[in-house]
């Protein structure tokens, strides 16, 4: 009986001696054994130890063997348990209760000990067997949710498998269509050996490779390398096909160019594929290089123009930060293109033309206005503006094309200047000589009106005659201005000249006329030979002089000095008269300029000074001088020594 040792029997019977006797045989068939001696503690044992049989008498206090039956039933207990009902011989009745209510067997009382053991026995096996077949059914139900949720995983993987290769097919089918319309030939080339030398044949093309092989590919496969492809293309390919195949690393071949007249360019590559095979990409650039070039040609040739421009090439954006400076900005402005680029144009401006340079750039696109330069001084600049449209109506940038003009508006201004003068130089030349002709007119119609006694007469023609010579000094000297001015008709007849001796030979004449002054010369004596024309270097001394004693009237001491300085003889002459202010030496060169215009009792035309600094510049040097109001003047004028006169004409 040691197969079935763990079957608990619950005996439930009121007859303490019955358990004793069915405790005593049911253990020595090895089960385990409980008792319960009324219906509720057989249900409560039930509840408590789960038996797997019930051996329950009919007759019970408290609760009979049905009603125990019944509540185990309406509990779903009568599933797991087999119940054995015990009986009296008479109670068929309760046994078919019993039976409806889930009770399995009975047996009666008397009991039989050998039939109980045997049905015990087969309720046991029964009851095992019920459990084994449960225990087999739930590994089995756990086998089958287990394999289910495998399965489901399983297809789960599947079905992803399933869509990855769906898109995979879609993007091969795509990237098939890419290659085969794909406008770059596309070759693969598979190695086979040869007899003496490996070779490639072709396998497989896509429609553009027509282009580089001349016919439809498939009119081709099979064929060798060397018999498809154009000469210039194929004569390396082979090897480096097979050294692609042997290191795997693709190779870039650049542009490949063959044909005869007709050159075309391809960019080649090549890389490696399975089973020995290689493919071969070949783009053509024909016509993009020969844009490119031609593109690049003109390019070169703008560039050219505009590096050698002398006129300075700008591009900047709409608000005029620069972005493009031709080189002409280093030799006319002194900044370097590069270190222009991102400034604003207008920064360098000269600020009273800002307002106006902005303006004119909106406006009519061309202005005249003063720039700084790199090293600070501002030069003249014309400009030349135009807003840059690509495609719509809103302007891009702006284009300048900028000149030097600093000379032109020098010229311009000098122009001008000229002629203010020339005006002011008419007004009072012709002031200057109505004043003598007045008096001349005045004089002679005196004269002509009536007879006059014969000393006014004489006196009115002294006058005449007076302001006549007056007037042909006044005329002389404009002449000679006029001449010098202008540097025309006159040539300075240039030779070495002592100027001692030229003082002594004007000094006679003026000296005689003037008794109160005496005349004394310092260092002239030493000094040596001054290269000038002697006429006019004569002209300025005599004025000198003439000037020095016309304008001290009370005679005293005149001094001319000589001395060296700077391979110049400086030649000086000096008074102790009316000396002038400050304000009357700075207009003294002026024409027409006389210190003191009231004073008629020293003659003078006002352009002897103006005449003798022309005569002094043209000879390349300079006059000035110094004076004290009331004390006397000393005026000064160099000329350049002969013997450091290897050098300058004077014009
Ligand atoms: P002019 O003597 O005919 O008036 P200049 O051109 O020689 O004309 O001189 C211009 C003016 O300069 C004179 O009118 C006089 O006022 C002033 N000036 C020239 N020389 C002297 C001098 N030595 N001392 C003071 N004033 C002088």
């Amino acid at each position: 009986m040691n197969e079935i040792p763990s079957t608990l029997v619950l005996i439930v019977d009121d007859d303490p001696g019955i358990r004793a006797l069915l405790r005593r045989v049911l253990s020595q068939d090895g089960y385990l054994i409980a008792e319960a001696e009324d219906g509720e503690q057989a249900l409560e044992l039930c509840e408590r130890l789960q038996p797997a049989i019930i051996l329950l008498d009919i007759m019970l206090p408290r609760l009979d063997g049905i009603e125990v039956c019944r509540t185990l039933h309406a509990q779903g207990r009568t599933e797991d348990c087999a119940i054995l009902m015990i009986t009296s011989m008479s109670d068929e009745q309760s046994v078919d209760r019993a039976f409806e209510l889930g009770a399995v067997d009975y047996i009666r009382k008397p009991l039989n000990l050998p039939v109980l053991r045997q049905r015990v026995r087969h309720l046991a096996v029964g009851k095992q067997a019920q459990e084994a077949v449960k225990k087999a059914h739930d590994e089995l139900e756990e086998r089958v949710v287990q394999r289910t949720t495998e399965l489901k995983a399983a297809n789960e993987v599947l079905q992803h498998e399933i869509a990855e290769r769906q898109r995979a097919e879609e993007s091969v089918r795509l990237y098939a269509d890419v290659v085969r319309n794909m406008p770059i030939s596309i070759l693969v080339w598979q190695l086979a050996e040869g007899d003496d030398a490996p070779f490639f044949r072709l396998v497989a093309a896509n429609p553009s490779a027509e282009k580089i092989l001349g016919l439809p590919a498939a009119e081709l496969i099979g064929k060798t390398i060397s018999e498809t492809l154009p000469a210039g293309l194929h004569s390396d390919l082979p090897a480096i096909a097979a050294e692609v195949i042997r290191t795997g690393q693709a190779r870039d071949l650049g542009a490949v160019q063959y044909g005869g007249e007709d050159v075309h360019t391809f960019l080649v590559s090549v890389f490696a594929l399975p089973d020995r095979c290689v493919g071969i990409t070949a783009e053509d650039v024909t016509t993009r290089r020969r844009m490119e070039n031609a593109l690049y040609r003109s390019e070169q040739q703008l560039r050219r123009i505009t590096d050698n421009m002398l006129d300075i090439i700008c591009q900047t954006d709409v608000d005029g930060n620069i972005q493009f400076a031709s080189p002409s900005c280093w030799d006319v402005l002194g900044y370097t293109p590069d270190s222009l680029r991102g400034q604003s144009i207008y920064a360098r401006v000269h600020p009273d033309d800002l307002a106006m340079v902005i303006d004119a750039i909106q406006t009519t696109g061309r202005v005249e206005y003063r720039y700084q330069h790199a090293d600070g001084h501002y030069l003249w600049l014309e400009t030349l503006s135009n807003f840059l449209f690509e495609g719509d109506a809103v302007p891009q940038g702006i284009i300048f094309a900028s000149r030097e003009i600093t000379k032109r508006k020098q010229a311009e201004w000098e122009l001008k200047e000229l002629n203010r003068l020339k005006t002011e130089f008419l007004t009072t030349a012709a002031h200057e000589l109505r004043t003598p002709l007045t008096s001349i007119r005045g004089f002679s119609e005196l004269l002509l009106a009536r007879e006059w006694p014969p000393d006014r007469r004489q006196r009115y023609l002294h006058m005449i005659h007076e302001q006549a010579n007056h007037l042909g000094v006044l005329i002389d000297d404009l002449l000679d201005i006029s001449r010098l001015e202008a540097k025309r008709a006159l040539t300075l007849a240039l030779e070495p000249i002592n100027v001692f001796d030229l003082v002594e030979r004007i000094l006679p004449p003026i000296v005689e006329a003037a008794p109160t002054h005496e005349v004394e010369i310092e260092g002239l004596q030493d000094c040596p030979p001054v290269l000038a024309d002697p006429m006019r270097l004569g002209q300025v001394i005599q004025n000198l002089v003439a000037n020095a004693v016309k304008y001290s009237p009370n005679g005293g001491k005149i001094t001319i000095r000589g001395r060296i300085v700077d391979s110049c003889l400086e030649f000086s002459i000096q008074d102790r008269g009316i000396g002038m202010t400050a304000e009357q030496r700075a207009h003294l060169f002026e024409k027409f300029y006389r210190a003191d215009g009231s004073n008629n009792a020293v003659q003078g035309t006002g352009l002897g000074l103006s005449i003798s600094k022309l005569i002094v510049e043209l000879h390349h040097g300079q006059i000035w001088a110094e004076s004290e109001y009331g004390i006397g003047s000393t005026f000064f004028f160099t000329i350049p020594l002969a013997a450091s006169q290897d050098q300058p004409s004077p014009h």
